[in-house]
């Protein structure tokens, strides 16, 4: 178990909630009510949240304690990624002067520098490699920055979507210190929300487990995992993952139906627009029945998880659906015999 944080600005620990849960003022009971609306409004997608602001991100602490105490991991996901979205809208708006984005960027132990001269923010080059590593795009590859004796020189949203990340690790871990024996008791004067929080989750069906049908998952390359499961981890995949799981699943058989129950755990999901997507890359809507791309195309777009996948690693395989074909035939079929030419 990880010591219980105590970083300021996510402070978990049990006496700082009791103080929240037995306090009447009205900062601590905004703070109670917000906490509870983070987590219904994460599992919606309205465009009206009444927690939209960095300020309002005060009561996430309680909120992380709800959630350890709910522990339905693809809500917990689904909160930490709102929280995250707001941090990183915070400091890419204008609104706030670029001096301060290294402001934040401490208080999740991040050195950044911002130069008002150059009008560019700086970081060790490990700095960006650690919190850039599992954002998509080839923007926040290291092949693509300005780099001078192991410094980063880059824009505002990179710095940014680097602050994000290191606010999300901080938030995991403050998650992981709470003690799940302890949350029913500390959490006993929220029985209530508690219970709405259950009863939102159960009727919004983000926890429905994927039907694949007849399509087996093990026999899936990689990259298919990973974007299923990054889904299932509520992350809005890029638009090219998500292309390929599409055309990926039509391919091998899975009807759209299913293909767009797939995409219901989408943190961003809007059903009109995915089904409309979906018939789109299938054939279904338009002339075209779209194919996967080559791995060729998804490692010049970071999106290859091969790792040390053996049928991956052979230089003969150039396409994710040849993995898949490859993982379904029978086991020990037997050989044809070789026919003699001259018969
Ligand atoms: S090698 Fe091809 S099939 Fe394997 S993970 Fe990479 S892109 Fe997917």
């Amino acid at each position: 178990m990880i010591p219980q944080a105590a970083n300021a600005y996510l402070d978990v620990r049990d006496e700082s909630i009791s103080h929240i849960l037995s306090s009447f003022d009205t900062k601590s009971s905004q703070i109670r009510r917000h906490a509870v609306r983070l987590i219904i409004e994460a599992m919606g997608n309205e465009k009206e949240r009444e927690v939209s602001a960095i300020d309002d991100l005060i009561c996430l602490p309680l909120s992380l304690w709800l959630l350890r105490h709910v522990n339905e991991h693809i809500l917990t996901s689904r909160v930490i990624n709102h929280a995250r979205d707001i941090v990183e809208d915070f400091l890419a708006a204008s609104s706030l002067a670029p001096e301060f984005v290294p402001d934040y960027a401490n208080r999740y132990g991040v050195q950044i520098q911002y130069s008002e001269d150059d009008e560019v923010f700086t970081m060790p080059v490990g700095t960006f490699v650690t919190y850039t590593s599992r954002v998509t795009g080839f923007k926040y590859r290291l092949v693509y920055q300005n780099v001078r004796k192991g410094i980063v020189y880059t824009d505002r949203e990179i710095a940014a979507k680097v602050v994000r990340e290191a606010f999300v690790r901080h938030v995991l871990e403050a998650y992981e210190s709470i003690e799940p024996g302890k949350t029913a008791i500390v959490l006993e004067p929220m029985k209530n929300s508690i219970e709405e929080i259950v009863d939102t989750l159960q009727k919004s069906g983000i926890t429905k487990n994927f039907d694949l049908g007849e399509v087996d998952f093990n026999l899936f390359p990689p990259c298919i995992k990973e974007f299923i499961s990054e889904m299932q981890d509520g992350v809005n995949l890029p638009h090219m993952a998500r292309f390929t799981l599409v055309s990926f699943l039509h391919k091998i058989g899975m009807d759209n139906n299913a293909i767009i129950g797939l995409f219901k755990t989408a943190p961003d999901f809007r059903e009109t627009l995915t089904t409309y997507q979906v018939n789109h890359v299938t054939g279904e809507k338009s002339s075209t029945e779209y194919s996967p791309p080559k791995c060729s195309v998804l490692q010049s777009n970071h999106l290859c998880y091969k790792g040390d996948d053996p049928l991956c690693n052979k230089e003969w395989l150039k396409h994710p659906l040849r993995y898949y074909t490859i993982k379904k035939k029978p086991k020990n079929q037997p050989k044809r015999p070789r026919r003699n030419p001259d018969e």
